[in-house]
This record gives structure tokens, sequence and C-alpha cells, in this order.
């Protein structure tokens, strides 16, 4: 009742997590993350909310206001600094698919805030292309016919079933920051990483390491000519107005 209550009295909002071309060291993108200012317990994590918003549907509903959200605030970043490259990455759970009206919602919401679809990442899990769902398979179809691009959040930590790849649309991987983690210390998992670079590399997808803490990382990444970074090393997630702030200097200054 009070996530519901929550959604209508706008206790929700967003924070932005910068996308780093490691080569540059350019910002290309944010992943919308969502949060919850509670009006007792102050700000809530998304993994104590989430879950239960997805348990009562109510993520619909929470999604539509950040997709609706991403895009504005994407909007706004590529007016103010004129890098229409730029893209937004916004998380969705196996519920919004049961959405009959997911596309058309989407589609709505692009057009109303002038944002291509191009300039969209749609995050999901590997546990929602485990459903085997037709429905999930014929929407991510046509999202991607409309040029969105399709992200496997944590990759490699769901069930290992490797044939959804080029069962469904997919054109992302990001490695899982338990991977980016372990792999300085760990020659199994880098073993994993590496594995995972040349999967994407061979299937023509794109790969984005999460969890990116220290230079040690990003020099690791770098030598595995991995092009995509995100983590703390770089930025947390931050306000639209710090996102906006972390452009301009950008603009200015060119890494
Ligand atoms: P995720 O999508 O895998 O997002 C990455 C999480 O890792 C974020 O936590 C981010 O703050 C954190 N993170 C980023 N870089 C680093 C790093 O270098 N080190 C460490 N230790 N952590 C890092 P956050 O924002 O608490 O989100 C947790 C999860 O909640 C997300 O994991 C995602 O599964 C879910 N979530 C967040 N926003 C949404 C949303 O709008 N919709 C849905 N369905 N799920 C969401
Ligand atoms: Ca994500
Ligand atoms: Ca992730």
């Amino acid at each position: 009742n009070e996530f519901k209550v929550a959604v209508a009295r706008k206790q929700l909002f967003l924070e932005y997590q910068p996308f780093i071309q490691i080569d540059s060291g350019r910002i290309i993108g944010f992943e919308a993350l969502m949060r919850w200012h509670h009006p007792i317990s102050g700000r809530m994590r998304p993994d104590l909310f989430i879950p239960m918003a997805e348990d009562t549907g109510l993520i619909i509903e929470a999604t539509r206001w950040a997709f609706r959200e991403a895009c504005k605030t994407l909007k706004r970043l590529i007016t103010l600094t004129g890098d229409t490259a730029l893209f937004i990455s916004v998380n969705f759970s196996a519920q919004d698919f049961d959405d009959p009206a997911f596309l058309d919602e989407l589609l709505f919401t692009l057009h109303e805030t002038g944002i291509h679809p191009s300039q969209i990442h749609l995050e999901i899990t590997e546990r929602l292309l485990l459903r085997q769902s037709e429905q999930i398979k014929k929407i991510l179809v046509q999202c991607r016919e409309h040029d969105m691009q399709i992200a496997i959040d944590d990759f490699g930590t769901g069930y290992s079933s490797l044939s959804y790849l080029h069962q469904y649309p997919v054109t992302t991987l990001k490695i899982d920051q338990s991977f980016v983690r372990n792999m300085t210390s760990d020659k199994g998992v880098l073993g994993l990483v590496k594995s995972i670079l040349s999967l994407s590399e061979n299937m023509g997808l794109a790969i984005i390491a999460e969890g990116v803490e220290t230079q040690q990382h990003v020099d690791m990444l770098k030598s595995l000519k991995c092009q995509i970074a995100q983590g703390f090393f770089f930025a947390r997630p931050m306000s639209e107005d710090d996102a906006a702030e972390l452009l301009q200097k950008q603009a200015k200054n060119p890494p």
C-alpha cells in the first residue's frame, strides 16, 4: 500500500550512473536507477522495494514512470550538450512484459519526449528470458525492430543456458559486478571474463563491464579490449543535475 502511495505521491526518484568509454574516458550514456524517498524510513534501496513492487504488480506503473522520467532527462542532457549520441538505459522486470500496452506505452513516451528509440537500452535479466515466453520474445523483437538496444544485466549469474542469446534479439551483455571484482585475484574468473568477451565478439554483441571500482580493474579491462565500463571508480549514481553538470564539464574539458 505504501508503495502504491509512493508512485502516486511522487516519492520515487531516479539517479543516473554514467557509462564510460574506457579508451577515451568519455561519458557515452547513463543508467537510470530507481530510489524511493520513504516518508518515515527515508531513502530506500531498490533491492528492498523492487521485489515487493514486482510481487504486487505495482512495478508496471513504477517502470512506466521511470521510463518517462529517464526519457525527459535524456532530452535535457542532449539539449544541454548537443551530444545526440547519448543514450539512457532503463531496468525492466519480467512483470512489465505482462502489460499488453507495453510497447505502445514506450513508443508513445518516446514520441512525446522526442527521443529516438536507438537511444534507449532496455536492461533485462537472464532469468526473464528463461521464462521462454512467446509474449516476451514478441515484444523484444518489436523493440529491436524499432531500433532499441537490449542489454542482458548481470550477465553470467543466471542459469547458464546460452541458447537464448540467439533466440532473443539481444544487443549487449553487461558483465556482472562479481566477475569484475574477482577477475584480478582469481584466474578462473578471469577466464570467464575472457570467454564472455570473445562470446560477445563472435556474436557481434556490445559489452559493458559493471562494478568497476579500481584502476587495476580498468587496466585489466583495457588489456582485454573491453570498451565500456560502469562503476564507482568512475562515478556513483547521481542526481539529474549532477549528471548535467558532469556532462558540461566534459564538454568544456574533453578527457
Ligand atoms: P543493477 O541493475 O545491476 O544496478 C547496478 C547496481 O550496482 C546499482 O545498485 C548501482 O548503484 C550499483 N553499483 C554500480 N557501480 C558499482 C560499483 O562499482 N560497486 C558496487 N559495489 N556497486 C555498484 P542499486 O541502484 O542499489 O540497484 C540495485 C538493483 O535494483 C539494480 O541492479 C536493479 O536490479 C534494481 N533496480 C534499480 N532500479 C530499477 C528499476 O528502475 N527497475 C527495476 N526493475 N529494477 C531496478
Ligand atoms: Ca541494470
Ligand atoms: Ca547489473
